[in-house]
């Protein structure tokens, strides 16, 4: 363990059981760690550099906006923040934009405007928020409720009341659950990513959609991990033919700064008025004027490269010795592996690549921008780590 391994475990808090690398910088989808050593990155902080370390367009944006305005409360109006949400709502048919700072809070931001809306509209009794078994909607206790697997809530009781967990793909169980309860919103990721990157089937997303427009319950996407570009869409409902109503993202729209955004729908457009949310960082000039680099260059072209991407991935892996299935869509790629997934992902990072895992899968989310030559590089190691 180098000084610096030591001093972080001396410190800091014991949440995170880190690979022993020490990252020191990066270039695109290069990292180098503090003795030099190169790795081809298929991770990108799990979903967030999304064009990659250092990223050039990024860092202008960003240390322009620093040069003028770091942060001035939501009290005022900023640019960047308008702008952003202006984007936002342009490409998704989407009404209004809450900004926050993660994941999670953007998650509770549609769970307090679903519950909002139903005591509004259906009565204070009807509060139950939807979500699936085997999901994950982030670490609050409120977010954690959501989340679906039971693992992570031992020792946390209690958790927030008010939500229930039904089967991934399972029409009649959907039905069922929202017969038995008075529901405000179903809330689900097209693609479970921490669940092993588990994409849902279209009949399934496509009758949540219908069932929920049939009664008045909002549709709620997490595209936090499947968002900005990830699955080869901007956003990976648009894969499904469905409208949501209230959608949540993250991880890849700051680019690597922490930026949340809740993007609200026609029928909640104006069910949040003054004081009833907030947060004294969201919507910052700095984090917004990245993220708009970001989505500016989220064009069709760049998509179908994306695309072009997931086709070179899955037919690397696809059959390949050791590989028992891919799943995924777009750059979220998880890979059943023959040998335990903590093996492989050693031996790809001991032959430089930076892989992630989801369950007992590998999992990769390279940055969207990985050239091809480094992408073909990286599969081979891994497919290497898998074979032997
Ligand atoms: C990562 C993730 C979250 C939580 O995001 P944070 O920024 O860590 O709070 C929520 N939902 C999904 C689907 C995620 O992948």
């Amino acid at each position: 363990m180098s000084d610096l391994m030591q001093l972080d475990e001396a410190y800091v808090a014991g949440t995170y059981a880190r690979f022993p690398v020490a990252l020191v910088r990066g270039e695109g989808a290069l990292a180098y760690d503090e003795n030099g050593k190169r790795y081809i990155d298929m991770g990108s902080g799990i979903g967030v550099t999304a064009f990659g370390f250092a990223d050039k367009l990024w860092q202008q944006a960003v240390t322009e906006q620093l040069g003028m305005l770091q942060h001035t409360s939501n009290l005022y109006y900023t640019q960047p923040c308008a702008l952003l949400a202006q984007q936002l709502c342009r490409r998704t048919g989407m009404k209004k934009v809450f900004f926050s700072n993660s994941g999670a809070e953007a998650n509770e931001c549609a769970i307090k405007t679903a519950r909002k809306y139903a005591a509004e509209k259906k009565g204070a009794d009807c509060y139950t928020i939807v979500t699936l078994r085997n999901s994950f909607h982030g670490r609050t206790i409120t977010t954690l409720a959501a989340t679906g697997q039971d693992h992570y809530h031992e020792l946390f009781q209690p958790l927030t009341p008010g939500f229930v967990h039904t089967p991934a793909n399972d029409i009649a169980a959907l039905e069922e659950t929202l017969s038995q309860h008075k529901v405000a919103g179903v809330l689900l990721e097209c693609i479970q990513g921490e669940g092993g990157v588990v994409p849902l089937n279209a009949d399934f997303v496509q009758a949540a959609a219908r069932l929920c427009k049939e009664q008045d319950v909002l549709l709620m996407i997490d595209e936090v991990q499947t968002g900005n570009g990830r699955t080869g869409k901007l956003y990976a409902y648009m894969n499904y033919g469905v409208q949501p109503d209230i959608i949540s993202t993250a991880k890849g729209l700051g680019g690597g700064l922490p930026l949340g955004a809740t993007l609200l729908g026609e029928k909640v457009e104006f069910t949040l008025g003054p004081g009833d949310h907030g947060s004294t960082f969201g919507g910052n000039p700095v984090c917004c004027a990245g993220a708009l680099s970001i989505l500016n260059r989220l064009t069709d072209d760049f998509l179908a490269q994306v695309k072009e991407k997931e086709q070179l991935i899955f037919s690397a892996l696809t059959g390949a010795p050791g590989i028992l299935g891919v799943t995924g869509m777009g750059l979220m790629v998880g890979i059943q592996t023959e040998k335990p997934v903590a093996q492989v992902l050693a031996a790809c990072r001991e032959n430089g690549v930076l892989c992630l895992t989801a369950k007992d899968k590998l999992r990769l989310l390279p940055p969207l921008n990985i050239p091809m030559d480094l992408l073909q590089e990286a599969l081979d190691v891994i497919k290497a780590a898998c074979a032997q």
